[in-house]
């Protein structure tokens, strides 16, 4: 099993769009970090000022160590936005601020896929970390019935990444929205280099979202591949 050519067959395609999607994030970030935001706002002023609109003055938002570490926390019903982000007046800490912001709008409307995905973590977290042991143990056991249970366990995980895809297209679509209303990019208006900086910064981070769901779904067949294999032996 280890020595699978299949294997390489399919996590291939789905790491190579990974690796992709990473690169062009970090291309975007570099590019847009070094252009400054003409409203002079670091990201932690974008976000208090967008948190502030919408009433959630009791969201507080921290740095955090590490670049792109940025995230909202469900839990401590805090924002915390990486030291690059946090303190740079730029584009693209406008950008992912105003992101992590729309996680928080969601979590404060009670918007539905992040709520099921809040409630799937700790089944995602067992599937994905046994779930391949299983199917490992019913491939060698040569007991069909474990090894389709163990690929159950980890299509959690790609279940996990598929409702995440809805969660963070719809925090972009709040961040763009909030930052046009509120005149942070382009003085309000619809269109600009601004606006399209922003949406270049999103757009490449919702790449890696469908990436990394893309190459979930290809593992999943290739485990999918294993057992029916295992079937035709028998
Ligand atoms: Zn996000």
């Amino acid at each position: 099993m280890i020595f699978d050519p299949m294997y390489f067959v399919f996590m291939i395609p789905g790491l190579l769009l990974m690796l992709w999607a990473q690169g062009r994030v970090r291309g975007s970030y570099a590019k847009y970090s070094k252009i400054r935001n003409a409203v002079n706002l670091t990201g932690a002023q974008v976000a208090r000022r967008i948190l502030d609109a919408n009433g959630l003055y009791n969201v507080p938002v921290e740095p955090t160590r590490g670049e792109l570490s940025d995230h909202y926390d469900p839990g401590k019903r805090a924002l915390f936005l990486s030291e690059g982000v946090y303190g740079t007046p730029s584009i693209a800490a406008m950008g992912i601020a105003a992101h992590e912001v729309g996680h928080a709008l969601q979590h404060a409307q009670a918007y539905a896929p992040l709520q099921m995905r809040t409630a799937i973590v700790p089944a995602v977290n067992i599937g994905s970390s046994l779930g391949v042991f299983v199917l490992i143990a019913g491939v060698v056991l040569q007991f069909t019935q474990l090894a389709w249970f163990g690929v159950a366990l980890f299509a959690l995980s790609t279940i996990f990444a598929l409702i995440t895809l809805p969660v963070e297209f719809d925090a972009s679509r709040r961040a763009k929205a909030a930052l046009t209303n509120l005149g942070l990019t382009d003085g309000g208006l619809q269109r600009g280099d601004e606006t399209s900086g922003v949406a270049s910064v999103l757009n490449a981070a919702a790449w890696t979202y469908v990436a990394g769901f893309a190459a979930s779904v290809l593992t999943l067949l290739y485990y999918v591949s294993l057992v029916t294999g295992m079937n035709r032996n028998d």
